[in-house]
């Protein structure tokens, strides 16, 4: 597959293009646009002429944009689904359930979000009047990472384009596809030409040049942390808005009291997922020592039985990593973890599933005897890897779960009600779960705490941050 560049309404192609690998097989199978610092200028340019007339549309005619995209994506979900596998090589039973459904629901989510999303007053009784406009910025960069392909592009871009911003947007290089596919529909759409510009190529070559371009009016960016920085090193000395999604080290804190099947089968879930690429994933598990042993043991029973096998088959429930860097990667973490003193009770190495034996397949490795400290438990390795600590008392559980420079979200394992409300508030994170893991409601305030990033996402938090608020006071 040829993925092009949708600038200005029309599809553009570029001097160099880069190679896209499917990491399920390891095998090449399209070309992407390698853009640079001209592209950007182009979009940039075709965004900012459209914004006069797009961020004077009526709402809910943005919305109906949005609505119409929305039923594209539903229309062709089982291509998108399997498109998303193999540039990804997650299940495309996983896409077929939760990207590209959730993928949809942003859209529609923000087509409506947008329509109740009304102004605050003021009144001073008697001598004036306050009101609060809420104006779009303007042209607006929209940069996703590559764990969640379709699903995290329309998170940011939903909200955006709601809001009456024009946007440029670009998927990471590893996973262009599925936003490439939803440029296709963008015009059938209804979006002007140049509302909505969709660029690929590089981060550091096409990304920092949208970041650090003069007409840029704010940056909302998921990805990691150390690319995070990056990005408000540029974009805070001139006073821009940034909305920042970054990496996690997310602690699991398991009671003894907790109901010990539902916190094993959802820990299982929570650690392996997407192959444990998801930003939420509990990777360090915290477990109250009398129990410590019995989910130690019934944890590694489960792990050591998941099959890895081709991201396109219906049947597989594990997929492979995206990349074979990032296969490799991970695999040094273990190699680590194994120096710093831990053991290696399942997993630990690479897989070569029948029939696909090319591709980039880590086994889910559970990890334990490392002290809080290590590397291995302070880094993000966001892989098929987790580690298990025990503690003995509440206050030693609060202190391991926030021990991380990080805080996006955590879990909470217990039937003790007055515990749980105390441990959660005491959890330095955006998000705690208890007894629950990755159950979402768009209208929640959604980010992290310390390196996990700045600001939030979701519900009305991303229109506030896509627009500026302005406030008028009328003396009576
Ligand atoms: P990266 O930070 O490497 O990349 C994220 C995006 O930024 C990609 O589109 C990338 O492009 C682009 N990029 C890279 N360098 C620059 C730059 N200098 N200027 C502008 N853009 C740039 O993250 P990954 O793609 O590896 O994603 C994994 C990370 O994302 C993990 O740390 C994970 O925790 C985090 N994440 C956070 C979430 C959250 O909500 N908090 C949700 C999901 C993931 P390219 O890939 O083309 O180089």
């Amino acid at each position: 597959m040829e993925v092009l560049n949708f600038v200005d309404g029309a599809f553009q192609t570029t001097a160099q293009v880069l190679e896209n690998v499917a990491p399920g097989s390891g095998e090449k199978f399209g070309t992407i646009p390698r853009s640079g610092a001209a592209e950007v200028d182009k979009a940039m340019a075709a965004a900012k002429r459209a914004f006069p007339s797009w961020s004077k549309t009526p709402a809910a005619e943005r919305a109906a944009c949005l609505e119409r995209l929305a039923d594209a994506v539903q229309a062709n979900a089982a291509m998108l689904a399997e498109a998303e596998a193999k540039d990804n090589g997650k299940p495309v039973s996983l896409a077929a359930h939760v990207d590209i459904p959730r993928a949809e629901k942003n859209l529609r989510f923000y087509a409506s979000g947008i329509q109740h999303f009304a102004s605050h007053s003021h009144a001073m009784e008697g001598e004036a009047i306050n009101y609060t406009l809420r104006k779009p910025l303007g042209v607006v960069a929209c940069i996703s990472p590559w764990n969640l392909p379709l699903y995290l592009f329309t998170w940011k871009v939903a909200p955006a384009l709601a809001a009456g911003n024009c946007v440029v947007a670009k998927p990471s290089e590893l996973t262009p596809v599925t936003a490439y596919l939803l440029s296709t529909w963008i015009k059938d759409a209804g979006f002007p030409d140049g509302v909505f510009n969709v660029l690929h190529g590089l981060g550091p070559e096409v990304g920092e040049a949208m970041v650090t371009h003069p007409d840029i009016a704010a940056v909302s960016f998921t990805g990691g942390t150390v690319t995070g920085a990056r990005i408000a090193g540029h974009v805070a000395p001139k006073f821009k808005k940034m909305s920042l999604e970054l990496g996690g080290k997310n602690p699991a804190v398991i009671f003894e009291d907790a109901d010990m099947e539902e916190a094993l089968r959802t820990t299982l879930r929570s650690s392996f997922a997407n192959q444990g690429q998801i930003c939420l994933c509990g990777s360090r598990i915290l477990v109250q020592r009398s129990i410590y042993d019995a989910f130690r043991d019934a944890l590694v029973a489960k792990a050591s039985k998941m099959v890895a096998g081709d991201p396109l088959d219906p049947s597989t429930k594990l997929g492979a990593v995206v990349s074979e860097a990032h296969m490799n990667k991970i695999l040094s973490y273990i190699e680590l973890a194994k120096e710093e003193g831990g053991q290696v009770l399942c997993g630990g190495e690479r897989l070569r599933p029948a029939g696909v034996e090319g591709g980039f397949y880590v086994a889910p490795t559970v990890i334990e005897g490392l002290g809080p400290k290590c590397r291995t438990n302070q880094e993000e390795i966001f892989g098929p890897v987790v580690t298990l600590q025990p503690f003995d008392t509440e206050e030693e559980a609060l202190a391991l779960a926030n021990d991380t420079a990080y805080g996006l979200a955590a879990t909470l394992w217990t039937t003790d009600l007055k515990r749980a409300h105390r441990v959660a508030a005491g959890i330095e994170s955006g998000i705690v779960w208890v007894n629950t893991w990755l159950l979402r409601d768009l209208r929640t305030p959604f980010g992290g705490v310390k390196a996990s990033g700045l600001g939030r996402e979701g519900g009305f938090d991303a229109l506030e941050f896509f627009t500026e608020p302005q406030n008028i006071c009328i003396k009576l």
